[in-house]
């Protein structure tokens, strides 16, 4: 991940300065603000904007509009020398994170402006007690610095010692009160190092050869040609809820009332599917890492029924997940609540080979209802009063034990979602009769429930052009040779990635191949010298890794049309992709 090394140059301060001022075109940023909140209000919503986008004239400024925004989002997420973390924008503006990521990235600018002027008002009244200026001793570097020196490391947060417990080592995780920032949130980090990884303590086998994947629980269509999802037998019709009138929402009771279960073995395996069997209804939702597999991994599977709450290791019972849920997950008589379902019916099929039927996705319905926000977390507070704590859920699932707070996290993923499936059922109900002229909001909901479903997880494949699509390639503006670099580059970590099952971004962060390919070390000695920071991969393979940028530079005729095509791309082409 980052190394944090900020290129300081001679004044940093003020060309941070000038590139606020471009932001804001020479006017005042309240001013540009209001300016682009009144335009934004004429943009047409939802219908009258996809009847619109019908005609030229209007779709490609829109587009337009889109291809900028994308890329300036990206850029800002893009900047780990800023954030010291990974706050990677999601790709695409209509992305299910996308919100969520926004919100984030403005949250963490507030508190860092909060932490900056605590830090300022300090320092005047220091100076007003002693009566000279305090210039600070670590740097000049404006408000990063401030905010840096209240940061504690993530060791702090970590204590990874080793025991071991039964063949395991065990990982201790600490989120204590001092471990908490300014906003009063504790820091989780998204990866944990130490932990062993679960493709090796738990014997998982993964098959990532170069080629698509394989839906073999998928029945094929007669000709042959694809897969066909059990729900193809079934018109969305069939799960439309019949008597919304009559129904009451069931409040569940507090977490701590609830009786819950962390199943780790093929008998209390048993046991939840006996309960899943006996009842009508249930919530799911997983937690996921997919910084350290190259396909991602399942980490774990948060059921709840109206009455109890279960949390699956899908790492333990990995391969008996599939043969002991996969009937229950189809069964179209049983209601499946979920919130953003999207990745969540890519994982499930990936690594379970289970495929969903009769899904109410809360996300759909809260844009169905034109909710303020469409996040879990809005939907918590909004129906439950209930304010969760986001912070973990770009936590590192992977780890084992599963750490108290963690586990509560986890649970209140799924815990209330069946109460906000009530109310919102009623909600919906309530739409229709005040507008008579939309169809039915409810079947909308179970449409677009449906459609998510239906979705089929494809395997990433490397191709002749996929290194055309590393992040930033289009904006480095490189020449032959440097492209030969990307593509050896990419060649490289996707070999080693698929061997070592790990993300692509691990073995290699596309900012670091970038930086490779612009410096062109051709020797072990430039290399080394040009990676401050670690990268493991990089490390263990330096003489191959040289091999590869010597070999690809000596091809680069090879890449001459594709680095001139690369320099005539108008922002509307440019694709965004990570
Ligand atoms: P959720 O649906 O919120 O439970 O999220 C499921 C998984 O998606 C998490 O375990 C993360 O791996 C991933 N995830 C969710 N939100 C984010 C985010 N904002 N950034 C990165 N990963 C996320
Ligand atoms: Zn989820
Ligand atoms: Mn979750």
């Amino acid at each position: 991940m980052s190394d944090g090394n900020m290129d300081v140059d001679e004044s940093p301060v003020s060309w941070k300065v000038k590139s606020l001022e471009k932001l804001i075109d020479g006017s005042s940023f309240s001013s540009t603000l209001s300016r682009l909140s009144s335009s934004s209000r004429l943009i047409p919503t939802s219908r009258d904007f996809h009847f619109y986008y019908n005609f030229d004239e209007f779709k490609r400024p829109i587009d337009e509009i889109t291809g900028t925004s994308q890329s300036t989002l990206a850029t800002i997420g893009d900047s780990e020398q800023v954030w010291g973390k990974s706050m990677k924008f999601p790709g695409d503006v209509d992305d299910v994170y996308a919100e969520d990521w926004l919100c984030n990235v403005n949250d963490e600018l507030i508190e860092r402006f909060d932490v900056s002027v605590d830090e300022f008002q300090r320092i005047r009244k220091k100076e007003k007690e002693i009566g000279r200026s305090v210039v600070a001793d670590d740097g000049d570097d404006g408000f990063q610095m401030v905010y840096g020196k209240k940061k504690k490391p993530v060791g702090n947060v970590v204590t990874g010692s080793a025991a071991v417990n039964g063949g395991g080592s065990v990982i201790d995780v600490k989120m204590a009160e001092r471990d908490k920032n300014s906003s009063g949130k504790a820091k989780v980090p998204f990866h944990v190092p130490t932990i062993k990884k679960p493709q090796e303590e738990y014997n998982i086998l993964v098959n990532n050869a170069n080629l698509p994947f394989e839906h073999v629980w998928l029945e094929r269509s007669e000709d042959d040609l694809r897969a066909m999802h059990p729900l193809e037998k079934f018109s969305v019709l069939d799960f439309v809820d019949k008597d919304v009138n009559e129904m009451e929402p069931v409040k569940p009771l507090p977490l701590e009332q609830t009786p819950f279960k962390f199943v780790q073995e093929v008998k209390d395996l048993k046991e939840l599917v006996a309960k899943l069997r006996s009842v009508e209804e249930f919530a799911v939702d997983l937690e996921h890492n997919q910084y350290r597999s190259f396909q991602g991994l399942t980490c774990l599977m948060q059921i709840s029924t109206r009455t109890e709450d279960y949390i699956v290791d899908t790492f333990k019972l990995r391969i008996h997940i599939g043969p002991y849920l996969r009937e229950i997950f189809k069964d179209p008589k049983k209601k499946k609540v979920m919130h953003g379902a999207d990745r969540d019916i890519i994982w499930l099929q990936r690594d379970f080979g289970i495929y969903v039927c009769n899904l109410f996705d809360t996300g759909q319905a809260s844009r169905v209802l034109n909710l303020e926000r469409n996040s879990l977390e809005f939907l918590l507070q909004h129906f439950c009063g209930v304010t969760a704590n986001k912070e973990y859920q770009n936590a590192d699932w992977r780890i084992r034990p599963l750490p108290e707070e963690m586990t509560r996290y986890a649970r209140e993923d799924t815990h209330y979602l069946l109460y906000i499936y009530d109310l919102i059922k009623l909600e919906l109900q309530r739409m229709a009769k005040d507008d008579a002229h939309t169809d039915s909001p409810l079947l909308e909901v179970y449409k677009r429930s449906y459609d998510v479903c239906t979705q089929l997880y494809e395997k990433e494949l490397l191709t002749e052009n996929s290194y055309l699509h590393v992040y930033g390639l289009q904006a480095a503006g490189f020449n032959a040779a440097q492209l030969a670099i990307v593509a050896g580059l990419c060649e490289w970590r996707d070999f080693i990635a698929r061997a070592e099952d790990e993300s692509t971004g691990y073995v290699l962060p596309n900012k670091v191949l970038l930086e490779i390919a612009k410096e062109m070390p051709d020797s072990v000695g430039k290399l080394r010298r040009m990676l401050k920071s670690k990268h493991p991969y990089i490390e263990r393979n330096v003489d191959s890794v040289v091999s590869v940028i010597r070999q690809s530079m000596q091809h680069y005729a090879a890449f001459e049309s594709a680095a001139l095509s690369l320099k005539d791309v108008s922002p509307g082409n440019v694709r965004y992709l990570y």
